[in-house]
C-alpha cells in the first residue's frame, strides 16, 4: 500500500503540468491547487480503502485528465445557465420567468454605468426610485397609486404591517393559502403582528361570515387568490365587489394578494380566465398585491397597487426600507411594463406569455426537429420517440390548467434513467426534464429552437462517455 501511495504524484508536479496548457494559465492558482488536491485525495482514498487501483492509473496523464475536468467545474461560477425541458413554464425553482433581450440591455446600460436612481433629472433634486415605475403601474391597471418591493410576499408582509398591526384581518378560511418555501398567509400575518380571524368553511364562506366577524378592533378585510389550489364542487367565494362595498360601509380597507398578478387575459389562447389586475382594480379593492416574477413575466418583485392615502402610509413604512426593490429589479421591471404599452405584441415579447401561448404545431415542430437529429445520432443508447405531453404553468398559477404540448420522450438502454438524468445535469448546460415511466421526457413547450442544438450536443456526450 505504501508503494502505490508514493506513485500518487506530488501537487506541484501536477500544477507545473496544468501550467503548459494556456487555458489554465489564466486561472487562480488558489483554484488550481483545490481541484489537483481533490482528485489527489480522492485517489489516496481509494488505495486506503484497499479498492483495486493499479499504477497506470496514478500517471500524471492519466490524472491531470481527471484534474482538468474538476477544475473546469470549479471554475464555472455555481449559478448558472440551464436548459428547462420540464414544461413548467414559471419553474419557481429555475428561475420563474425569462427577461427578453431589451431588457437585457437596458439592465446592463442603468446598472453597468451610474443612472437616475433617486435623482430627479428635471429639477436636478433627489428623486423617488418608486417614481420611475409608478406611473406606469398606474396607467396599465387603473390604479390610483403604486409601490414596488422586493418580491410579494414583502408586499403583503408591509401592506399587513401598514395596514393591520394590532388589529385583526378578517380571511375566508378556504383562501389561508400556503406557497412553496413556507410562505403561509398565517404565518406572515402572525409576523405583521395582525390577527387572523378566520371566517367561513373551507369550501363556502359568506358576505355574513365576513358581516359577523367585524368588531371595533377589525383593522382589513383580506382576500387571497388561491393561486395554486382550487377547491371544487360546492363552493361559494363572495365577490370583489361585495366585499369592497362591505368595506366601504364600515370603513374599512379592503385589500387582496392576487398572487400570479395577470395583466393580459389569457383566455383566447385557450387558457382558464384568471381575475387580472385591471379587474381587481375596476373592483375597488383598496390595496392589490402581486408578484412581478409570475404571470407577469418580470423580474422578481413585488407591486402594491392602491388609494394614494394607504400607499402613502406603506412607503413611509420604516420596514419599506428594508424591503425595498434594487436598482437591477427596477430598470427590469419597468422595460417589462414599457412591453405591456403594445398589447399587440406584448405576447411575441415577453417570453412567459410566448410559451403560454405558443401555438401547439410550433411546439411539435421543434420536438420532431430534435426527434430527427437524436434520432441520427444517439438511437443506439435509446429509443427516440415525439408524444404529445400536458405542460404546466407553474409558478403556483393556474394549478389545473393543462397545456397540450409535444416533448421528445428517451428511453435509455444503456444507462439507468437516474443516471442520464444525474450525468445531464453536470453537462456545461445542464439539461432539466422530467422523468416519467422509465423515460426522459424533453418538453419543447419551454425549450426554444435555439437551444436544439445544444440539446443534441449534451445528450451525445453523455450516452457516449458513459458507454
Ligand atoms: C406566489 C404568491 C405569493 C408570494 O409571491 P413571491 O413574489 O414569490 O414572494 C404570495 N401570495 C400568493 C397568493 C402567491 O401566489
Amino acid at each position: 500500500m505504501q508503494k502505490i501511495l508514493r506513485l500518487i504524484p506530488s501537487v506541484d508536479d501536477c500544477l507545473l503540468a496544468l501550467l503548459q496548457d494556456q487555458e489554465f494559465k489564466t486561472i487562480p492558482p488558489m483554484l488550481l491547487k483545490k481541484g489537483i488536491r481533490t482528485v489527489l485525495d480522492k485517489q489516496r482514498q481509494k488505495v486506503l480503502n484497499g479498492d483495486n487501483v493499479q499504477p497506470k492509473d496514478l500517471t500524471l496523464p492519466v490524472l491531470l485528465d481527471a484534474i482538468q475536468q474538476q477544475i473546469r467545474t470549479l471554475h464555472q461560477p455555481l449559478f448558472q445557465r440551464v436548459i428547462n425541458a420540464t414544461g413548467v413554464i414559471i419553474h419557481t425553482n429555475l428561475g420563474r420567468s425569462l427577461l427578453p433581450g431589451d431588457t437585457l440591455r437596458q439592465l446592463s446600460d442603468t446598472s453597468g454605468n451610474y443612472s437616475n436612481l433617486e435623482f430627479d433629472l428635471a429639477t436636478g433634486k433627489r428623486g423617488s426610485r418608486y417614481a420611475l415605475v409608478e406611473e406606469l403601474l398606474c396607467e396599465l391597471t387603473g390604479a390610483e397609486a403604486a409601490l414596488v418591493v422586493n418580491n410579494n410576499a414583502a408586499a403583503v408582509l408591509l401592506a399587513l404591517d401598514t395596514l393591520a398591526k394590532k388589529k385583526e384581518v378578517i380571511v375566508s378560511r378556504g383562501q389561508l393559502v400556503e406557497i412553496g418555501g413556507s410562505f403561509r398567509i398565517p404565518d406572515v400575518m402572525a409576523r405583521s403582528g395582525a390577527k387572523l380571524i378566520e371566517v367561513g368553511a373551507t369550501n363556502r364562506t359568506h358576505l355574513s361570515d365576513y358581516r359577523q366577524a367585524i368588531t371595533a378592533n377589525t383593522g382589513l378585510l383580506l382576500k387571497v387568490h388561491t393561486s395554486n389550489y382550487r377547491i371544487i364542487g360546492f363552493t361559494s367565494e363572495v365577490k370583489n365587489r361585495e366585499l369592497v362595498s362591505l368595506g366601504r360601509e364600515l370603513q374599512l380597507p379592503v385589500m387582496e394578494d392576487l398572487g400570479s398578478g395577470c395583466l393580459v387575459d389569457l383566455s383566447p389562447y385557450g387558457l382558464h380566465k384568471e381575475p387580472t389586475v385591471q379587474e381587481a382594480v375596476a373592483s375597488g379593492m383598496d390595496v392589490i398585491t402581486f408578484s412581478g416574477d409570475k404571470l407577469l413575466g418580470g423580474p422578481q418583485a413585488g407591486i402594491i397597487l392602491g388609494s394614494r392615502e394607504l400607499i402613502e402610509r406603506i412607503k413611509k413604512n420604516p420596514m419599506n426600507r428594508a424591503l425595498r426593490i434594487d436598482k437591477f429589479t427596477l430598470s427590469a421591471l419597468e422595460s417589462i411594463l414599457r412591453l405591456y404599452q403594445d398589447p399587440q405584441t406584448v405576447f411575441e415579447r415577453i417570453p412567459t406569455l410566448r410559451m403560454l401561448s405558443a401555438p401547439l404545431e410550433e411546439v411539435q415542430h421543434r420536438a420532431e426537429q430534435l426527434a430527427e437529429v437524436l434520432y441520427k445520432s444517439i438511437s443506439r443508447y435509446c429509443t427516440v420517440e415525439v408524444d404529445e405531453v400536458m405542460s404546466r404553468v407553474g409558478g403556483g398559477a393556474m394549478p389545473e390548467q393543462n397545456l397540450a404540448s409535444s416533448a421528445v420522450v428517451l428511453q435509455p438502454l444503456t444507462i439507468t434513467l437516474n443516471r442520464l438524468e444525474q450525468q445531464l445535469r453536470t453537462l456545461d448546460t445542464p439539461l432539466i426534464g422530467r422523468a416519467e415511466n422509465d423515460c426522459l421526457v424533453l418538453d419543447m413547450r419551454t425549450v426554444r429552437s435555439d437551444e436544439l442544438h445544444l440539446i443534441a450536443k449534451g445528450l451525445g456526450q453523455v450516452f457516449a462517455s458513459t458507454t
